[in-house]
């Protein structure tokens, strides 16, 4: 889950991290009302999700109410890379001295959290990284130890941070580091981290994504999910309790359990074509879940033929052919479907589906073939 700005701001402050004092609203009266509350000059700043909002014209300093108001304006409805703005963020402007960056988030192959502080903050990660990689001071953090000031003031001065801002860092990342582990975080960014000129440092952005798995240990992560940008489909099949992820393909996927339906999109590729969307129907393949799985890969207007691979195990092959049977009774499917039955009952499951094959409706006996099947009638 991915967290606006401002959100982020309020998960860092609740760990003690500093940011400014500043108010979310959706219109320019608001949004002047707030400026005179925390004082001018204020930044008026975009909520989308989405970096480089400076660049794109989404982040204006306001000396007065009526900047204020013209920034705000301008701003709400702003186009900044497709995301339309809907939401402002309007905060007490700070004094710069210099620009940081600093994150916390999971290195895979190590196993490890892996800590990035860089004196060269405000610009993109990814351009210091290839340009310049020596300034990027990396830390690994074995999960099962912990972070400790010494490590974490060993990290800082390998930064070659202004010396005046060791303090104000060591203990903003060992905040950062606590917000990151209990907030079951994915990723903790802040970017830029600031020194100020009166040498009290600050998060002056922040760019949190959170464990969607977690939300079971955080009773407020509700409120995070509901602001999540989706695409109509994945709205669609989340609503129906689907496994789902939109792709850009054209042959729609249904496959029972995760690892299938990864198979069966590296399937779908190695025969030349391109899979529409992850879709994991579970265990079970009754006719109710069958039958949304079809709705939503059928509202696709990419999808050109969907293919189902099921592996029986505790579902048995013929109560997967019924309900596949039944589901098709009940939505009206446009684009042909290729399906590939195995496991538990195979048989028994083929035997039923074979009187009610067609042209819409076909069977092939191997996952390889099927999807051959499937990719040729797509393209
Ligand atoms: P991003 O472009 O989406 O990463 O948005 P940021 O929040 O990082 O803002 C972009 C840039 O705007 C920062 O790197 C700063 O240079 C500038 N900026 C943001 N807030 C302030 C502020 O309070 N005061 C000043 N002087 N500059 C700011
Ligand atoms: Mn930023």
């Amino acid at each position: 889950m991915d967290l606006l700005e401002f959100q982020g701001k309020q998960f860092f402050a609740t760990y003690g991290i500093p940011v400014s004092d500043g108010e979310a609203c959706t219109d320019v009266d608001t949004a002047v009302a707030v400026a005179d509350r925390v004082g001018y000059p204020v930044v008026v700043k975009a909520q989308v999700h989405t970096g480089g909002r400076g660049k794109a014209g989404g982040v204006k300093l306001a000396e007065n109410a009526e900047e204020c108001r013209e920034h705000a304006t301008n701003i709400l409805g702003l186009d900044i890379k497709g995301h339309i703005v809907q939401t402002i963020w309007v905060e007490n402007a700070s004094d710069i001295a210099e620009e940081y960056y600093a994150s916390f988030t999971l290195d895979r192959s190590a196993k490890q959290y892996l800590g990035m502080l860089s004196a060269e903050g405000g610009v993109e990660i990814e351009t210091v990284a290839e340009e310049n990689p020596d300034a990027i001071a990396k830390i690994h953090v074995d999960p099962a130890v912990g972070l400790s000031e010494e490590a974490c003031r060993a990290w800082v001065d390998a930064a070659n941070l202004n010396p005046q801002a060791t303090e104000g860092a060591v203990d903003i990342l060992m905040k950062l580091y606590t917000a990151y582990v209990e907030g079951d975080a994915d990723l903790v960014e802040i970017n830029p981290l600031i020194l100020k000129p009166t040498g009290e440092v600050h998060a002056l952005d922040a760019k949190v994504s959170l464990d969607a798995n977690a939300t079971f240990r955080h009773e407020d992560y509700a409120q995070y999910d509901a602001t999540q940008p989706r695409d109509e489909r994945e709205q669609a099949a989340h609503e129906k309790g689907l496994q789902y992820v939109g792709l850009d393909g054209s042959v729609g996927v249904i496959a029972n359990g995760a690892g299938l339906a990864m198979s069966t999109l590296d399937v779908v590729n190695q025969v030349g074509g391109s899979p529409a969307n992850f879709l994991d129907i579970g265990g079970g393949a009754n006719a109710d879940v069958m039958a949304g799985a079809l709705e939503v890969i059928n509202n696709d207007p990419n999808v050109k033929s969907i293919f189902i691979n099921i592996f029986g195990g505790i579902t048995r092959g013929e109560e997967v052919a019924n309900g596949i049977i039944e589901a098709m009774q009940r939505v009206s499917i446009d684009s042909p479907i290729v399906i590939r039955l195995d496991g538990t009952n195979a048989d028994e499951g083929r035997a039923i589906l074979e009187p009610n094959l067609n042209d819409k409706l076909m069977m092939e006996p191997t996952m390889l073939e099927a999807a051959r099947k499937a990719v040729e009638l797509a393209s």
